[in-house]
This record gives structure tokens, C-alpha cells and sequence, in this order.
């Protein structure tokens, strides 16, 4: 640190993202990333927005949140869309938490960062014994909510109607429901927003759509609420979306059929892993998510995180006390994933 660094954060841990190596190729199934590739259509409309890129992009995104909107059954001014979906959610801290927060003890980390790097008071509910949250945990209170739905690194999904009963449980404060996992078998709760005006749902085009590396999120809401991120979007960065990001994610959205298909066959892997994993002796969470969380009896999860690398494939481990035992796997192509059960077997094996 240097000595100019300011007091008021010089405390912070900050998140520390899954590892991205550039030394050598591993199978990658650490990060949750697609196995897929972008569509056709989306890569060259970024390849072509490139000649433009002399010229700041449009700082509304007026095309792309009504096409966003359009896919979820709602209007330009209940969309925003920022530069992933972290930003939608620091957004979201930044701009309606003054009577602190509440979130699981396990769930995404980013919350607790944000929590503390805007000295919110924030309270950690753990999670049930099985890992479930208890939804009776967050009706009534007074904190806003941020639920991870299917909740990370678990992928168990919560329903609509239980993420119903937390919102109408106490309509004077805010419910934030991430949906980075959503599309791989959970279910929306955008349908909500018409209907309550105390709901944020973010998005990311970094899973389900396979854009990862062009940071691409949203945030679904009444259009008082977006009119507030807006505010803070324009106070930090109003280019947020660049053109070569703006011109992929509107080229995605028209593939969304692509998107399904691609979806479909994550789910169906994920099937597969289960089955093959469980026959094994692994312990797998019921996941509605592109990873599974699993433990082993017969190893720990730190070590066949270790050993796993050390015969090129990456998947990811949490030092957590409760999670230490389990490692999460991205669920990937076929192939990825033979190449995972081959190697745990022999690893089992030895
Ligand atoms: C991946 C992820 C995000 C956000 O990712 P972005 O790439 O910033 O869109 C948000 N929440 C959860 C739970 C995630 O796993």
C-alpha cells in the first residue's frame, strides 16, 4: 500500500476472481464461463462496429434495452445495462441500502465486498443445513435483500412464488434477486416487476449467453428504480457499454434461439456429470445452474482441486469452513466433461 492510499479503504478485502492462466490451456471449469462461442451474428457485428470505434457509444443504449426489454415482456425505461452485471449490483448497494443489508453466509462474495466498500452494515443468514435458504429468514425485515437465485456456488434455485412472499412480505424495502444462473433452469422473476415496485432482477450476458469477456449486464425494474441507477451510471460512467460490447449483445439477443439450444445442452451435461459424479460417490447439490458443487468422502475438496490442476484442468475451490470439502465445476461441453470424470476417476483410483 502506498502511504497516499486513502483510510477509507485501506481495510477493504477486495473479491478475488476465479483464476484465468495465461501460462497454459487447462479445461477450464472454474469460472462458469459457456463452452460456446458467441453467435455468428453477434462476433460480426463487433467485428464490423470496430470501424466506428473513433466515436464514444451511445450513452442511453436505447436499441439494446428495448430489445432486452422486449424479451422479458417490459419497456426501455425498465432496463438499464451496464458493464456486466457487477456493475448493476454495485449500482444496486450503492443506491438503496440505507437501512443496511441482508444476504446468505453463502452466496456470491462480490455482496460482501460491495457491503463494505460502501460501509453498509450487512448482516450474513446462514444458509440451512442442506444449503437451502429459509425464505422465513427475510420476510419482514427492515435490511435490503440480495438473493443469488439459483444461489452460487450452490446452483440451488429458490421459486417465484417464494421469491414472492420475501418482496410482498415488506413492500418498504428493497429486493435485489441476481439471475446470473437463471436461464439454466430456474425461473424469472421479471414477470414480478409490473407488478411490485420494490424489485431490481439483474442479468449478465457472462453465462447463458456466452459473452463473458465483453461485460454485458442489466438491471430489470420499475422505472423509478432504473431512473436511480441511471443517476449513479451517470455519475461514475456513462459510456459503460462500448460499441464493440453494444454491437455483440444486440447481435446475442437476436440469437436467442441459439441461446435455448445452447442452454439445453448445459442442462443436459449437467445431467450426465450428476449421474456420473453420484456413481463415483460424490455428494452433488441439486443444481439449476452451468455448475455443480460436489464433495467426495474419500478426498478433500482442496486437494482435488490441487490435483485436478496439476493434470490441467481448473475447476474452482472456496477456503470457506462449510464449503472446504466441495469443489465447484462448471459444466461445460461433453468433451470437457469426460475429460473431468476421466481424470477424477483416476485420481480416485490411485
Ligand atoms: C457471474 C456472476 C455475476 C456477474 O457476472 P458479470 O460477468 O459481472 O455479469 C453475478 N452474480 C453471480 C452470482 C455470478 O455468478
Amino acid at each position: 500500500m502506498s502511504r497516499f492510499f486513502s483510510r477509507n479503504f485501506a481495510g477493504l478485502t477486495p473479491y478475488t476472481p476465479g483464476e484465468q492462466p495465461q501460462d497454459k490451456k487447462y479445461v477450464k471449469l472454474n469460472t462458469n464461463e459457456s463452452p460456446f462461442p458467441p453467435s455468428a451474428r453477434a462476433q460480426a457485428m463487433a467485428a464490423k462496429a470496430a470501424a466506428g470505434l473513433q466515436l464514444y457509444p451511445d450513452p442511453t443504449c436505447r436499441v439494446l434495452r428495448e430489445r432486452l426489454g422486449a424479451l422479458y415482456g417490459l419497456t426501455a425505461d425498465e432496463v438499464i445495462v451496464t458493464n456486466g452485471s457487477d456493475e448493476v449490483l454495485s449500482f444496486a448497494f450503492m443506491a438503496f441500502c440505507d437501512n443496511g443489508v441482508i444476504f446468505p453466509d453463502i452466496t456470491y462474495g462480490f455482496y460482501r465486498v460491495f457491503a463494505e466498500l460502501y460501509r453498509i452494515p450487512f448482516e450474513e443468514i446462514p444458509l440451512k443445513e442442506d444449503f437451502t435458504i429459509d425464505i422465513e429468514d427475510y420476510k419482514g425485515r427492515k435490511e435490503t435483500v440480495f438473493i443469488a437465485n439459483p444461489n452460487a456456488p450452490t446452483g440451488i434455485p429458490l421459486t417465484v412464488a417464494e421469491i414472492e412472499a420475501i418482496v410482498r412480505s415488506n413492500p418498504h424495502r428493497m429486493v435485489v434477486v441476481d439471475e446470473a444462473y437463471v436461464d439454466f433452469g430456474g425461473e424469472s422473476c421479471a414477470p414480478l416487476i409490473a407488478k411490485y415496485d420494490n424489485l431490481l432482477v439483474t442479468g449478465t450476458f457472462s453465462k447463458s449467453r456466452s459473452m463473458a469477456g465483453a461485460r454485458l449486464g442489466f438491471g430489470l425494474a420499475c422505472p423509478a428504480l432504473i431512473q436511480d441507477l441511471e443517476t449513479l451510471r451517470y455519475s461514475t460512467n456513462p459510456y459503460n457499454i462500448n460499441r464493440l460490447t453494444m454491437a455483440a449483445g444486440l447481435g446475442q439477443l437476436v440469437d436467442e434461439e441459439e441461446t435455448r439450444r445452447n442452454c439445453r445442452a448445459i442442462i443436459q451435461n449437467r445431467q450426465y456429470t450428476i449421474t456420473v459424479l453420484s456413481e463415483m460417490g460424490f455428494d452433488v447439490l441439486p443444481s439449476a445452474a452451468n455448475f455443480v458443487f460436489a464433495k467426495h468422502p474419500a478426498i478433500g475438496g482442496k486437494d482435488l482441486y490441487l490435483q485436478l490442476k496439476e493434470k490441467g484442468i481448473l475447476v474452482r475451490h472456496f477456503d470457506k469452513e462449510r464449503l472446504k470439502e466441495y469443489n465447484r465445476i462448471t459444466v461445460g461441453s461433453r468433451e470437457q466433461m469426460d475429460a473431468l470424470l476421466t481424470t477424477i476417476k483416476e485420481i480416485l483410483e490411485e
